[in-house]
């Protein structure tokens, strides 16, 4: 998996890869801003200031949710977290699937991609109180859907993220209210599979 290293000590918010309205009507300009601009931007800072004299100075940002405890790896998970999840996203089609490998393993693994979904609808629907579902890979390229409390990411079990929703209300709350099905349904409109496919040939 890609490193993200800190710069002078400092680790960045990440850009955007696309404008704030592109992701409309399934997320909207308004929850970027605050999601991006006010949620993420705080973790970014909140990790910063806390980097110094913690014997984690240096390292890059995975390495850091691999060591590090307590708000440090709070922050730091939140961070990557939040990249994996912004960077897999764009304009909304109707009909978006994926391709190649990535198309078969999860053909292989769930039996079609509509039961894939439903799989990893029902783990995020499902998923109590803050957290995030994932898709990850293990090292075979074995297929994994999990549920991950608050800040935690599967590279903390050995897996690699390739796809992500972020189930904390913040995500959601501003377009969707409490109907967070409704949101998880709305996103495969906007998945970018080429990302996602990226990640899984990444081994
Ligand atoms: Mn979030």
């Amino acid at each position: 998996m890609k490193q993200t290293m800190p710069i002078e000590g400092k680790f960045e918010l990440m850009s955007l890869p696309y404008a704030p309205d592109a992701l409309q009507p399934v997320i909207s300009a308004h929850t970027l801003e605050f999601h991006h601009g006010k949620h993420l931007a705080a973790y970014v800072s909140n990790l910063n200031a806390a980097l110094p004299d913690s014997g984690l100075e240096g390292q890059p940002l995975e390495q850091i949710v691999l060591n590090a405890q307590g708000g440090i790896l709070n922050n730091a998970g939140q961070i990557l977290n939040h990249n994996l999840y912004f960077s897999q996203f764009r304009a909304p089609r109707a009909d978006n699937a994926p391709e190649g490998r990535l198309a078969q393993a999860i053909n292989e693994e769930y039996g079609s991609f509509e039961a894939f979904r439903d799989i990893f609808a029902k783990a995020g629907a499902t998923l109590f109180g803050s957290g995030w579902a994932w898709l990850s890979a293990d090292s075979q390229g074995n297929l994994r859907i999990s549920q991950e409390p608050n800040a935690a990411n599967p590279i903390q079990h050995g897996l690699r993220p390739l796809l992500t929703m972020d189930v904390w209300e913040h995500a959601y709350y501003l377009d969707y209210q409490n109907r967070r099905p409704d949101h998880l349904a709305a996103l495969w409109q906007i998945i970018d599979w080429s990302v996602i496919e990226q990640r899984y040939n990444d081994l």
